[in-house]
């Protein structure tokens, strides 16, 4: 198997792993510093991106504080004048490129997502894909931002509703899609005339300054794209200049609830635009006249991709009595086939391991909380060495058990059985979040009537993986405020201005 040009001799740990797998691999696109105003910069201490999958270190990453980031919000607000100037058209061809240079780099993206973030390799090469459609689809989207001309109530009047960029925008992306949570902002901001400074998470910096070097070499200029990679000691000191800088005018954050909580209190002060993409829980429900075998295999890929690290997978499987059972053991029995834990760099690996020691202790929490109020274990349930976690499978789950309360995010399926479709719904929408919901039925009018009862952001019906650039992804309730992607996802990065032309007529 052949992954060409990514780690270099300064990564003793994956040239091991190059050995075991057999991958022949240089560093193309490793950098290891923060990216500011079009120059790669350092900072007075680094600290460690580990490999989830062992522990070790594979590389030291700049640990930017916050005179970095005021250097970056200064970078961006200067870039932003000349950005906004061009036309939409010569923004979308950048983008373009941008796009074609990440398909051209797919596998190396894909290696160092993998090295940081621990999901198996075909799995990173489809987040780079998914990364990469959204500077594909925006490259489109920037010339179509259309305002109004609207009817006047007075004939020596004209009113024209103008779309403008908002200005330099900060974003704050987690480590579960350490490329794809970036462009999907960037790519918005940068098509609307904005300029951004991202600051990655401390578990995930390759994947956000590997896209700076592609972003230089697609011609963004200095100054519109900026990375500041940190550790958690620095992230408060950090995030407190991107959500405070009176330069900063937009804040898009991806992450937990509790942080976007956080982020939100800072924004305040200065009244800044927020978009909020947060915390799921969501609802996947199996109703009786459902097709099994489909509902099997999307339960499958919805819960066990990312090893359940995902904010949209199923994290409720609410299974109506009559097909309980059929469901159960054919999921169990696509479990034993399907899933193998390993590292992610190995082909045969379907489960990686969970991000750190802290992912999996919240997980084993949670199934040994539902086994002790009386669920059973039908599969896994044991956490294994290091950060990895069996996937499991769980029936005879109660809404008093923690893992129907909060999010997992990780590979755990708790299987609650349900009579009606109300009680169904009534165990679907008693959540403080919404973000993403599913539900597997093949009766017409209950198709209609559960799709617009759940209470969530985006509905999978029938279907169990629904993100892709031409849709949007946001979510209701605590999970946030905003849209992403689609033709919404761009009027985040932009004002809409009120322009009053008087003294027209007679
Ligand atoms: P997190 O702890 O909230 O961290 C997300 C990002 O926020 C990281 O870059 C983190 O930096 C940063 N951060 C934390 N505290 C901050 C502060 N005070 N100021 C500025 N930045 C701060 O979330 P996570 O554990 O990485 O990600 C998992 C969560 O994200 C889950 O709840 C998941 O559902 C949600 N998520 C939502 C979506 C969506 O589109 N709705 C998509 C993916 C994930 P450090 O890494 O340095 O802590």
């Amino acid at each position: 198997m052949r992954i060409a040009h990514l780690l270099t001799a300064r990564l003793p740990v994956l040239r091991a792993m190059q050995r075991s797998y057999g991958l022949d691999v240089s560093a193309a696109l490793l950098r290891t510093r923060g990216y500011v105003d079009g120059q790669w910069i350092s900072a007075a201490s680094d600290f460690p991106v580990l490999d989830p999958a062992t522990g070790e270190e594979v590389a030291r990453v700049s640990d930017c504080g916050p005179g970095e980031a005021m250097r970056a919000v200064d970078a961006a607000h200067r870039a932003f004048h000349g950005w906004k100037q061009r036309t939409g058209k010569e923004r979308g061809a950048i983008l373009r490129r941008w796009f074609e240079l990440m398909v051209q780099n797919k596998d190396e993206l894909a290696t160092l997502i993998t090295v940081e973030c621990g999901k198996p390799l075909a799995e990173a090469a489809g987040e780079v894909s998914y990364s990469a459609s959204f500077l594909e689809w925006f490259s489109e989207e920037a010339r179509r931002t259309y305002g109004d001309v609207v009817p006047s109530p007075g004939r020596d009047r004209r009113i024209l509703l103008l779309k403008q960029p908002v200005g330099v925008a900060s974003l704050i992306t987690p480590w579960n899609f350490p490329s794809a949570m970036i462009t999907r902002k960037a790519a918005a901001a940068l098509a609307a005339g904005c300029t951004v400074v991202v600051k990655p998470a401390e578990d995930t910096p390759l994947s956000a300054l590997a896209l700076a070097e592609l972003a230089a070499q697609a011609g963004v200029p200095a100054g519109v794209f900026n990375v500041v990679p940190c550790s958690k000691e620095k992230t408060p000191s950090v995030g407190e200049v991107l959500c405070t800088d009176p330069l900063v005018q937009k804040i898009s954050f991806t992450g937990s609830t509790a942080t976007g909580k956080v982020l939100l209190k800072l924004a305040a002060d200065t009244v800044k635009r927020v978009s909020m993409e947060l915390g799921g829980h969501a609802p996947f429900i199996v109703f009786d006249s459902a097709d099994v075998d489909r509902a099997v295999a999307s339960a499958m890929a919805s819960k066990f991709r990312n090893s359940g690290q995902t904010c949209v997978c199923g994290n409720r499987f609410l299974v109506q009595s009559g097909i309980h059972d059929c469901f159960v053991e054919k999921l169990a029995v696509a479990m034993d086939k399907e899933l193998r834990l390993g590292h992610g760099l190995d082909p045969t690996t379907t489960q990686g391991p969970l991000i750190n020691a802290r992912a999996v202790e919240k997980v084993e929490k949670q199934v040994l909380d539902a086994v002790a109020r009386g669920a059973r274990v039908v599969r896994g349930g044991r956490r294994l060495q290091g950060s990895f976690m069996e996937p499991t499978l769980l029936e005879g789950v109660t809404m008093e058990m923690l893992c129907t309360q909060e999010e997992t995010f990780g590979p755990v399926l708790p299987v609650i059985r349900f009579d009606s479709e109300e009680e169904a719904l009534a165990i679907a929408n008693a959540s403080a979040v919404g973000l993403a919901g599913y539900f597997f039925s093949q009766d017409p009018g209950q198709l209609w009537r559960v799709a617009e009862a759940l209470e969530v952001g985006m509905v999978g019906v029938n279907e169990g993986l629904l993100s892709c650039p031409e849709g949007l992804f946001g979510g209701v309730k605590q999970s946030g405020q905003g849209r992403e992607g689609s033709k919404y996802g761009i009027d985040e990065y932009l004002e809409v201005k009120y322009v009053c032309w008087g003294g027209l007529g007679p």
